[in-house]
């Protein structure tokens, strides 16, 4: 008997290292292990031996059991170890090749730009002043010395309400009126960003909203050299140093003497080009010293108090600077021309 059982484990073993999946090693376990397995027959036999064989022959018996069992339990992990390695193999992911880069979005380039404006009056010691998009009519126009039916008007039509007296602005100056209610009397060096609205045929060069920074300056000693030293600097500052200006006499109602600030071309630099119409100058800000009518609306004596104003665009500094030959790109809501930015 003992011979037989060494004889059945060799062979047992032998099946057991060939199975090569799961399925095998289960016929194999019943085939040997299992109840009605070549091993039971040995349990059977051991009751009818001499008793003296018989503590040899279960030890033995038993020995061989366990080991086999042992050796299945070892050949599943085997086998599952290398079923582990080949799917590693075949679902294998390259970690080293680069994500997909999140979309970050970035600025407008109106935003951008009055940024930059931001920075280069913030140097010159001007605050950030906001200034509500909707307005009187009184604060729009009456206080900026432009009564009702003031032919000026007709430079500034504009989207009404339908609550009377009430409109969008026409451009950032109301805020100069509501910055020097706020900080009168003491001196004021502001500047005043913002979406301004015209009722205007849309083209290439005017759209019906824009964005508009104002500057207002007022103290007790301010004269048109600090205005031209202030448009000066950031004409260098923003188109680069070198920059030629000059002022043109103009008229607006709220400022007086009013003045159009041309820089030299930056395209043809003075020579002449489509863009500045053959003229070698870009108009840059209409500007002038606050009308005393205003300063006074504002609450300041203008016998005591002095100031200067200027008022420019920032889609129009945007387009010099970038080469855009069209002012409704800005608000097409087209991502190609924004994401060129
Ligand atoms: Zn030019």
């Amino acid at each position: 008997m003992l011979d037989a059982l060494r004889e059945l484990e060799t062979k047992a073993q032998a099946e057991l290292q060939a199975a090569a999946d799961t399925q095998a090693l289960q016929a194999w376990n019943q085939a040997y292990l299992g109840r009605k397995g070549a091993l039971a027959p040995f349990f059977q036999q051991l009751r009818d031996l001499p008793r003296e064989e018989r503590p040899l022959a279960g030890q033995t018996l038993n020995q061989v059991k366990q080991a086999l069992a042992a050796a299945l339990e070892a050949r599943q992990e085997a086998l599952k170890a290398g079923e582990r390695a080949a799917a590693m193999v075949a679902e294998a992911i390259d970690v080293t090749l680069p994500g997909r880069p999140a979309s970050i979005g970035r600025l407008h380039p109106s935003t951008a730009t009055l940024r930059r404006i931001y920075a280069i009056f913030a140097e010159m010691g001007f605050q950030v002043y906001r200034a509500p998009d909707i307005e009187t009519d009184m604060v729009n126009f009456e206080l900026l010395n432009i009564p009702p039916h003031h032919p000026a008007r007709d430079m500034w039509d504009t989207f009404y309400t339908t609550t009377e007296g009430v409109l969008l602005r026409t451009h950032t100056s109301p805020g100069q009126i509501r910055a020097m209610r706020e900080y009168s009397p003491e001196p004021i060096r502001v500047i005043l960003p913002g979406m301004c609205y015209r009722y205007e045929q849309v083209t290439a060069r005017s759209e019906m909203m824009f964005y508009q920074v104002e500057g207002l300056a007022v103290g007790t000693e301010i004269t048109m050299t600090d205005l031209k030293g202030v448009m000066a600097e950031y004409a260098k500052r923003m188109f680069g140093e070198g920059r030629s200006m000059r002022f043109r006499a103009s008229h607006f109602p709220f400022t007086e003497p009013s003045v159009e600030v041309d820089m030299d071309c930056i395209l043809c630099k003075g020579q002449g080009c489509r863009v500045c119409k053959y003229t070698g100058w870009l108009e840059i800000a209409g500007a002038g010293m606050v009308h005393p009518v205003v300063l006074r609306n504002g609450g300041y004596d203008p016998d005591v108090y002095s100031g200067f104003a200027f008022g420019m665009g920032v889609e129009r500094p945007a387009m010099l600077l970038h080469g855009v030959n069209d002012i409704r790109y800005f608000f097409g809501n087209d991502l190609r021309f924004a994401q060129q930015f």
